[in-house]
């Protein structure tokens, strides 16, 4: 009020600037869209007792011609907020089918690697999403066992019965679905009630604090013994430490991610990697068990 009126009514030059960069990130974007600047990395997922791959995580990367490579972190939440997550998204799961069905049809056909990919609350408000799943599947010819679609919690929280509806249909097809990033969100265990869900991943702030905090390896443990009651697989993730893999493949955990294995890879190198026929990464083995 002391400033007047007029003071309110401009932009000050801070605000204006990050108004300025928010327009020139979405005009970015929407190229991006066109010029296809998308990438994706496979980060390995491990069956913890034999340290074998049993399958990939996609994670997409913007390759942005003048400032290099952009995680998903800086552009998914614009990329939702304009809607441009759709097409984005589209592309994410069509290409992320495709490569795993390229690398199951040189694997043997009893150990087909699962391939994971992360869902955004605005796909899962689309009608259309199971025909998308469905066609993306029928395209690339992976077989439905092998699509794993990751869910946050936050994308349950305001959900309709259309979504259970549409998560329904898309596990009809043969997909399983996992809740990524468990524990974190505010009502967890009423998720595992209402929704059908298949994988449980612990969110890494549990695993990050496994050696350090007593309490933090009891709520691991208590999730894994969660999961195996009502018979869901788990997957640790952010895996960084032996320790940590110890204390985890110890506590019956049966599947894990993290750098301590690999990090997000390209598809070369992932081609590389499989190519090589070792099943397992080779990684220190685990130390024994103490008490074992
Ligand atoms: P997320 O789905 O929970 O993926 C795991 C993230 O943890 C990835 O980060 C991965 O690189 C990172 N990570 C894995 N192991 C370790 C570790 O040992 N230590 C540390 N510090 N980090 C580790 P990224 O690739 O930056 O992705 C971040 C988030 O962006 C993802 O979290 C996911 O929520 C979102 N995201 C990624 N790709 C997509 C996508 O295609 N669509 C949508 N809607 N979201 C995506
Ligand atoms: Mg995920
Ligand atoms: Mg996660
Ligand atoms: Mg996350």
């Amino acid at each position: 009020k002391k400033h007047g009126k007029d003071q309110l009514a401009v932009f000050d030059p801070a605000m204006r600037a990050s108004f300025q960069k928010h327009l020139e990130m979405e005009a970015d974007l929407r190229r991006a869209v066109l010029r296809h600047e998308f990438e994706l990395r496979f980060q390995p997922i491990v069956r913890l007792r034999t340290q074998e791959i049993s399958g990939l995580e996609a994670l997409v990367r913007w390759q942005h011609p003048e400032r290099g490579m952009i995680p998903p972190m800086e552009f998914i939440p614009l990329a939702e907020e304009t809607g441009m997550i759709v097409p984005i998204g589209e592309w994410v799961l069509r290409e992320a089918c495709r490569q795993a069905a390229r690398w199951n049809a040189q694997r043997d056909e009893d150990t087909p690697l699962t391939v994971s990919v992360n869902l955004s609350a605005v796909q899962l408000e689309r009608a259309d999403l199971p025909q998308l799943v469905s066609s993306a599947l029928q395209e690339s010819g992976l077989p439905a066992k092998c699509l794993i679609i990751e869910l946050t919690e936050s994308l349950l929280v305001d959900h309709r019965p259309e979504t259970l509806r549409r998560l329904e249909a898309v596990k009809a097809l043969g997909v399983r679905l996992a809740i990524d990033d468990f524990g974190t969100g505010y009502s967890s265990l009423a998720y595992l009630r209402n929704f059908p869900v298949d994988i449980i991943k612990i969110d890494k702030s549990f695993v990050d604090d496994i050696g350090d905090m007593p309490a933090a390896a009891a709520l691991t443990l208590g999730i894994i013994q969660l999961g195996q009651a009502l018979q869901l697989s788990t997957i640790a993730e952010g895996i960084e430490h032996v320790e940590q893999l110890s204390e985890l493949a110890d506590g019956n955990c049966e599947l894990g991610q993290g750098y301590y294995f690999a990090e997000p890879l390209t598809a070369a190198a992932m081609d590389d990697l499989l190519a090589s026929g070792s099943p397992a990464l080779s990684v220190t083995p685990p130390a024994p068990a103490a008490a074992a």
